[in-house]
């Protein structure tokens, strides 16, 4: 049976990473990018470009828009969480019948939607703690090994598939509680990345509010536990203060994303948790304070607050 191609949506920093290393095995792959003026620009340079222990990989992937008609079996989305719905909904009717559609997003929200969105798929979700960025010529520096955890909720069985991420040597594991890992993810970053912005620090620094991290915590355990994740919601606190210790010299990615004056993806970290917990009954006077001081920040800077 031949090969079934990799469509990937949303070819930035985690998009070239996972292309270029699907490429480097042999695995095909094709681009999906925003718009016609994109894809001219992509066409006249070399491809994606990957940086990985100073080492540089080129890739000339075959590029497309989402007008183009070839259908679609595995979709790889990396988009920003805010840019999914309309990325997944340009490329609908190009997906075949139980397409598989693999969303790789930080924080929750965007992957329900994708899933309402798309009944007759097979919607994937991942968490990834590998790090990579774009540097101001375009190529990708791969910026710090890590592990992806894809599943279906509640879906024991790894599909077939998972031999392409294995042959491209890309760190992963099948897990039917992937809802789990996503909201542990989510209420680190609730703990960590909102109070990072606000006191303009690295995360190192947040040892010196270890009182505020921690009043943090005992709110996103309660709501852990409320939203069904007691497995997640299980020694935050401990894992948090890890966090802080063994990041402490880097800037949160909603550091990054401030300083750059970029859109930040806080309606699916910190805006999510706070309607969660209001949907659940909760008060949560500090992670709700916290949330407000944020976006009044954000406005201030004229960045959006959604
Ligand atoms: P990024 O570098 O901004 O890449 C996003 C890409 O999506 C951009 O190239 C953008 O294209 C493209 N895109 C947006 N809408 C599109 C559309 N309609 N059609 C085609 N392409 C579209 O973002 P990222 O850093 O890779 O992050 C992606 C996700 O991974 C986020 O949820 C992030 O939180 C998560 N994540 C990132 C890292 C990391 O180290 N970077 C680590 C863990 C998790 P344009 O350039 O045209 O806008």
């Amino acid at each position: 049976m031949a090969t079934r191609s990799w469509h990937l949506l949303g070819a930035g920093s985690v998009g070239t990473l996972w292309a270029c290393r699907l490429a480097r095995a042999g695995l095909p792959v094709r681009l999906i990018l925003r718009s016609a003026s994109r894809l001219e620009q992509y066409l006249e340079g070399p491809g994606l470009r990957l940086i990985e222990n100073g080492h540089a990989f080129t890739a000339a992937l075959p590029a497309e828009t989402a007008a183009a008609a070839t259908p679609i079996e595995r979709l790889l989305v990396t988009c920003k969480a805010y840019d999914v719905a309309a990325a997944v909904a340009g490329v609908r009717q190009r997906l075949v019948p139980g397409a598989t559609v693999v969303l790789l997003q930080n924080g929750l929200g965007s992957q329900q939607a994708v899933s309402e969105a798309l009944p007759e798929a097979q919607v994937v979700y991942g968490s990834t703690t590998e790090g990579a960025w774009c540097q101001a010529d375009g190529s990708v520096v791969f910026a710090g090994q890590g592990f992806t955890w894809l599943g279906r909720p509640g879906d024991a069985q790894a599909p077939a598939w998972l031999a392409d991420l294995a042959q491209a040597g890309i760190p992963h594991q099948w897990t039917p509680h992937i809802l789990g890992r996503l909201w542990r993810k989510l209420a680190v970053n609730c703990a960590i990345n909102p109070l990072t912005v606000l006191h303009q620090c690295r995360n190192g620094a947040l040892s010196d509010h270890a009182e505020a991290v921690n009043a943090l915590c005992d709110e996103l355990t309660a709501l852990l536990q409320a939203a069904g994740q007691a497995e997640a919601a299980e020694s935050l606190a401990l894992e948090v203060e890890r966090i802080v210790t063994a990041t402490a010299a880097n800037y949160s990615s909603m550091y990054q994303d401030v300083a750059a004056g970029r859109r930040t993806e806080i309606a699916y970290l910190i805006s999510y948790a706070c309607g969660r917990a209001a949907s659940l009954g909760l008060t949560m006077p500090r992670l709700e304070a916290l949330h407000h001081r944020l976006i009044d920040y954000l406005a201030a800077r004229h960045l959006p607050t959604n």
